[in-house]
């Protein structure tokens, strides 16, 4: 069975799409705004994405942005206004297959993205793809090579840091949580969780090597009783 995501902050819309796709056979899950959505596109893998571009938290485009980056064979099916004409075009930019324009024709929906569909099996599970290259500020990381630098200089990085730096680099902008660090690089269950703690010393050590002042971290941030966020400044600033 395919798999839906349905990105909506329009509670009449959602619903009618809900129930249009779940008539159709679909396997759906919703997101109400931006943020949900990203983490919905992580946890539920789907097929394909209707995603509207104008939504609470994080606007459609920077959703768009992240999907195309990190799971690359996910569709994108983008909802606009019709006073967002304009966009249409930034939105094939910005890496959406199609878009509809609203009030669209439901006839015209399910026949677009029923050809989006034939083009992938329903046995396929997108996965999240992570860059070879990662920059930022004076870093330089190349995940190939297992080669790191920073402002030119090579620098030595353990294979829990390459590892801890290539999730985090999947999440750039979110909070990470300690839990999900123990299980994505420890291999931890939920269950069988040790001591956060060992995130914490082993993020401490990261830091040291990649932030200029690790009182106050630009790169990997504390989010204080959650866990972390990395948010690096661009490379080169
Ligand atoms: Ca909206």
């Amino acid at each position: 069975m395919h798999k839906i995501l349905i990105v909506e902050d329009e509670e009449a819309i959602r619903l009618g799409l809900v129930d249009l796709l779940e008539i159709e056979g679909y396997e759906i899950a919703v997101a109400v705004d931006g943020e949900e959505a990203m983490e919905k596109v992580r946890q539920f893998l789907p097929h394909l994405v209707i995603l509207d571009l104008m939504l609470p938290k994080v606007s459609g485009y920077d959703v768009c942005r992240y999907i195309r980056k990190t799971f690359p064979q996910t569709f994108i099916m983008m909802l606009t206004a019709k006073n967002e004409e304009i966009n249409k075009i930034q939105g094939l930019e910005i890496g959406a297959d199609d878009y509809v324009t609203k009030p669209f024709s439901v006839f015209e929906l399910m026949a677009r993205l029923k050809s989006m569909l034939r083009r992938v099996s329903q046995d396929t599970v997108p996965a999240p793809t992570t860059p070879d290259i990662l920059e930022f500020h004076d870093v330089r990381i190349d995940f190939r090579k297992y080669e790191a630098s920073r402002g030119g200089k090579p620098m030595e990085l353990s294979a829990k840091e390459f590892q801890i730096l290539k999730y985090l680099s999947t999440r750039r902008g979110e909070v990470v949580t300690r839990e999900d660090l123990l299980q994505a690089i420890w291999g931890y269950s939920i269950e069988n969780m040790p001591t956060t703690r060992t995130v914490d010393n082993q993020i401490v050590k990261l830091r040291q090597k990649i932030e200029a002042d690790t009182e106050n971290p630009l790169i990997i941030k504390s989010v204080r009783g959650v866990g972390y966020k990395f948010d690096p400044p661009e490379a080169g600033k």
